[in-house]
């Protein structure tokens, strides 16, 4: 082949820095091929000089044969610009960018005798500005990202710049830490001047002179609220970091905090909660062990779930042996229905109080026991199992047999000289009656009042032991009740009452029942508002017909009896124990033996009062058919 401007211009073309091949523009052979144009395509040079191009490069014909035909076709240049090319370069495939044109040479005429096809690979210049671009996008996302954090991160975040501690950066969660507050721009303690005496401000100091990192936990920091003014205990759990210089120098603060006052509240009461939980069960669990009673709990199914010092003492088991096991285990065989009995009592809402039974020893010993059973709750009001206190009377109940042996007996021996000296006491009343000593007049009558007292008491010890052994006998005739009454009245006036005894009857009332026994309960009501009523005081006396009933009533204006007192105060030898009964004789027989009496009769008996205003006896008697 030959160029028109010579060698010179043929050996440019073969040293120049791009790659040059040129065509035949008929048949697409190559003519000329430099150095760097091989270099591009990766192939030997006698794979393209002297053969059809696209024979060379079969893998990109279909991609540009067409635009090479139509460069020879029009004569107008063909430009590819950083175009990515899949090249078979030394036997393997490769994706590279080059840049070039398929420039036409044509002749004289203008025909295109020839194609330059230049080259010019880009591809390390693309890579690198591919790499530069994801670069770019990947520090901007980052960026992004660090910037969402620090936006949204529940943490407040916030930067310190310089020794004054100027808010550099805040983030909302930081801001809201200080609502209403200017931060941004403005040096801490102006920002913030209540930290000025904090230990606080003595640590962020110390972290820009050290730069030492401070973590600090539940700090307390006591902060103004901007609306009011007033300060708040508030806590915070906090690091605060030092920011440092290309000089390895502290130049700033970076500050993490969470505020957690709430949390630490929350805890600090429920601790105190528990503290006084736990004080309160230590003061039980001590009161429980230190009791002279048996304190037992059990669940519903009767099985024992606690058991004290007492029990073990009682009864004789240890807590170990007994938990665990049912309270069937201490209630003798005759007595088994007690059981089911007291736990519907407790479910129907009712108290168990000072129910006397006996109970079962380990060792098989019966003894009396007076048990008080109330529920166990959950918070939500249910009844959980059951608490259950005995206390061993077995001492107190021989005592009273004792006791009731011992005044049965003196009774008893009493009554004859009494019956001798009642007898003497009438006949020197009839040989005195025409005597004009008035003083022995009046002593043989109040002798008599005594005489009379002293049989009643003995016959009430008589009544009871009798009643104990099932020997107090009914007599039962009909009579006026109304009659009965203003009789005892009348007696009590004579016995020299200081009260002012009033008694208006209704109507008649008639009753068949043992007149000299219910003479003996009114009498002994009466005797008692007598006893125990100031005197002077009024003692009112009633009788009402209601519903096939009489209701007897005596009301006085004396101390009155007190609630706990009201339901046992029928119990045999039961004393109120207060100042009033210390100054007053008497053994607590008379209105166990009134209300035996009553019961006796199908009646009922009871007290009303408040405290202090006064009692109110009452009695009820079935009124005979006409
Ligand atoms: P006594 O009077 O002999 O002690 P009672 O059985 O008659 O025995 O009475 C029992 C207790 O009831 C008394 O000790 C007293 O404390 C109390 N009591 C009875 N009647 C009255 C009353 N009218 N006012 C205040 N207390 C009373």
């Amino acid at each position: 082949m030959q160029l028109t401007d010579g060698e010179d211009l043929h050996y440019a073309v073969l040293r120049a820095p791009i790659g040059i091949c040129i065509l035949d523009a008929g048949t697409l052979i190559a003519e000329i091929v430099n150095d760097k144009f091989l270099e591009v395509a990766g192939k030997p040079y006698n794979h393209i000089r002297g053969k059809f191009y696209w024979d060379a490069f079969a893998e990109i014909r279909e991609r540009y044969e067409d635009a090479l035909a139509g460069v020879v076709r029009t004569g107008e240049a063909y430009y590819a610009d950083e175009v990515e090319l899949m090249l078979i370069r030394h036997g393997r495939e490769e994706m590279i960018f080059v840049t070039f044109v398929y420039s036409p040479i044509k002749d004289k005429t203008g025909t295109v005798t020839k194609v330059a096809v230049w080259v010019l690979e880009n591809t390390k210049q693309v890579v690198e500005r591919q790499m530069a671009e994801t670069a770019r996008v990947m520090a901007q996302k980052e960026r992004d990202r660090l910037n969402r954090f620090f936006m949204q991160a529940p943490t407040g975040i916030c930067i310190f710049d310089g020794p004054e501690l100027v808010y550099e950066l805040v983030n909302p969660t930081y801001q809201q830490l200080f609502p209403g507050r200017q931060l941004l721009g403005r040096a801490l303690l102006d920002a913030v001047p209540e930290v000025r005496d904090q230990p606080i401000w003595d640590i962020l100091q110390n972290v820009y002179r050290t730069g030492k990192t401070f973590e600090g936990y539940e700090l307390l920091i006591p902060l103004a609220r901007t609306d009011t003014g007033s300060i708040e205990e508030r806590y915070f759990n906090f690091i605060y970091q030092a920011r440092l210089n290309e000089k390895e120098q502290p130049d700033g603060i970076l500050v993490f905090v969470i505020e957690v006052t709430d949390a630490v509240i929350l805890r600090n009461r429920n601790m105190a909660e528990r503290k006084i939980a736990e004080e309160k069960s230590a003061k039980l669990a001590a009161i429980i062990e230190s009791s002279d009673d048996a304190i037992i709990s059990k669940t519903l199914d009767s099985v024992i779930t606690s058991w004290n010092d007492s029990a073990q003492r009682i009864f004789g088991y240890t807590a170990d042996e007994i938990i665990g096991e049912t309270i069937y285990k201490l209630i003798p065989p005759d007595r088994l229905e007690e059981e089911p009995q007291i736990l519907s009592r407790i479910k129907s809402g009712e108290r168990v109080e000072h129910f006397e039974t006996r109970r079962l020893t380990k060792d098989g010993q019966l003894i009396d026991v007076s048990v008080t059973v109330s529920p166990l709750n959950d918070l939500g009001g249910n009844i959980i199992g059951l608490s259950k206190i005995a206390r061993d009377i077995t001492e107190q109940k021989l005592n009273e047999t004792r006791k009731s042996d011992f005044i049965a007996m003196v009774s008893h021996e009493l009554k004859t000289p009494l019956t001798s000296l009642n007898i003497l006491l009438q006949v020197v009343g009839t040989k005195l009656k025409n005597n004009e000593d008035g003083f022995l007049a009046t002593a043989i009558q109040k002798a008599n009042i005594q005489v009379k007292r002293m049989t009643d008491m003995i016959n009430g010890f008589l009544n009871v032991s009798r009643l104990e052994s099932g020997k107090i006998l009914i007599d039962k005739r009909t009579f006026q009740l109304d009659e009965l009454l203003a009789e005892v009245i009348d007696e009590a006036n004579l016995a020299g009452s200081m009260h002012r005894i009033s008694f208006e009857p209704e109507r008649p009332v008639s009753i068949t029942a043992d007149r000299d026994r219910i003479s003996s309960v009114i009498s002994n009501l009466i005797g008692n508002a007598v006893k125990y009523a100031p005197g002077g005081t009024g003692i009112e006396i009633n009788c009402v017909v209601d519903n096939g009933k009489v209701v007897v009533s005596v009301k006085d204006e004396g101390p009155g009896i007190k609630p706990r007192d009201i339901e046992r105060i029928f119990d045999r030898y039961y004393r109120v124990d207060a100042d009033h009964t210390k100054h007053v004789a008497g053994f607590g027989i008379g209105l166990y033996l009134s209300a035996e009496i009553i019961h006796l009769h199908g009646g009922d008996i009871w007290v009303e009062s408040e405290n202090g205003r006064g009692a109110t006896f009452y009695f009820s008697l079935p009124i005979a058919k006409p």
